[in-house]
C-alpha cells in the first residue's frame, strides 16, 4: 500500500484545486481541505505528479513499458492539454476573441477530465491489491448489491463493456446517498453530474494493450483480484462524505 508521505507528495506535485483534492484519497482531509486557495494567489498551472510507486511495482498484472509510458507519456499528455486550453481561454478572456471558446472548452473538459482520473488510478492501484473491500466500502457494497462478489460482477461488466476509450467508474453519488457504477465515455462523459469518483480503472488501449492485447476483460479481471487499493478507496468514501456535511 502506499504510505501517506508518498501520497501527500503526489498530490502536493498534482497542482489540483482544494475541492478537486477531497476526491483523491486523503488521510488528512479536513486539514488539508483547511488549506483554501486564496483568490489573490497567482494560478499555477497544473503539474505531472510522481507515480506512487515504481514503473515495476505492478508487475505482472501491469507491465512496465505501459506503465511507464501510460504515465510519462499519456497522463503528461493529458496536463500539457489542459494547461494548452486553460491558457488559449485565458487569452480569449484578455482579447475579448471568444470565437473558439466553445472548441477550448470541450478540449479542457476532456484533457481535464483525463488528468484527474489518472491521478485517481494511479493511487486507487496499489502492489498486493485486490480483493474484498473492507471498511464502510465493503458495507455499502452489501447494503446496495447484498454481497460483494456481486457488485464486482457489474463493476467488471460496466467497465469492460464501456464503447471504445473510456473507464469503469464506482462513485458515491451524493444526493441520493448510494454508490453508482458507470461507464465513462473517452474521460468526460456519462456520469452524473456531483458524483464522487472513489475507484476508476482505466480501460483505453494503452492501459492494457501491450500485455493484454484485445482481452480486456482479462485486464479488468486483474485489476480487480491483484491491484485495487481498497485503503484508498475507504478514504475516498470517508472523505466524500465528509463533504457532505
Ligand atoms: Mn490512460
Amino acid at each position: 500500500m502506499t504510505d501517506s508521505i508518498t501520497r501527500r507528495d503526489m498530490l502536493k506535485h498534482v497542482g489540483l484545486a482544494a475541492g478537486t483534492l477531497a476526491v483523491l484519497g486523503h488521510e488528512n482531509a479536513a486539514g488539508e481541505m483547511g488549506e483554501a486557495v486564496e483568490t489573490t494567489d497567482p494560478i499555477k498551472p497544473y503539474t505531472l505528479g510522481p507515480l506512487p510507486y515504481g514503473y515495476g511495482a505492478l508487475a505482472p498484472h501491469i507491465d512496465q513499458r505501459t506503465l511507464r509510458l501510460h504515465h510519462d507519456k499519456h497522463h503528461a499528455g493529458y496536463v500539457k492539454g489542459l494547461n494548452a486550453a486553460l491558457d488559449k481561454i485565458a487569452a480569449a478572456a484578455r482579447t475579448s476573441d471568444t470565437a473558439s471558446v466553445k472548441y477550448w472548452a470541450r478540449d479542457a473538459a476532456f484533457h481535464g477530465s483525463g488528468h484527474v482520473l489518472h491521478t485517481l488510478y494511479w493511487a486507487n492501484m496499489a502492489p498486493g491489491g485486490g480483493g474484498r473491500p473492507g471498511g464502510r466500502v465493503e458495507k455499502m457494497i452489501a447494503r446496495q448489491y447484498g454481497c460483494y462478489d456481486a457488485f464486482a460482477s457489474i463493476f467488471a461488466a460496466t467497465t469492460r463493456s464501456v464503447p471504445g476509450s473510456g473507464w469503469g467508474v464506482l462513485s458515491l453519488e451524493p444526493a441520493g446517498g448510494r454508490l453508482v457504477v458507470t461507464g465513462v465515455e473517452k474521460h468526460e462523459n456519462v456520469d452524473i453530474i456531483g458524483a464522487v469518483p472513489l475507484l476508476v480503472c482505466d480501460v483505453w488501449e494503452h492501459a492494457y494493450y501491450l500485455k493484454y492485447q484485445n482481452r480486456r476483460g482479462d485486464y479488468v479481471d486483474a485489476f480487480m483480484e491483484h491491484l485495487v487499493n481498497w485503503d484508498a478507496v475507504n478514504r475516498r468514501l470517508a472523505e466524500a462524505s465528509y463533504r457532505r456535511r
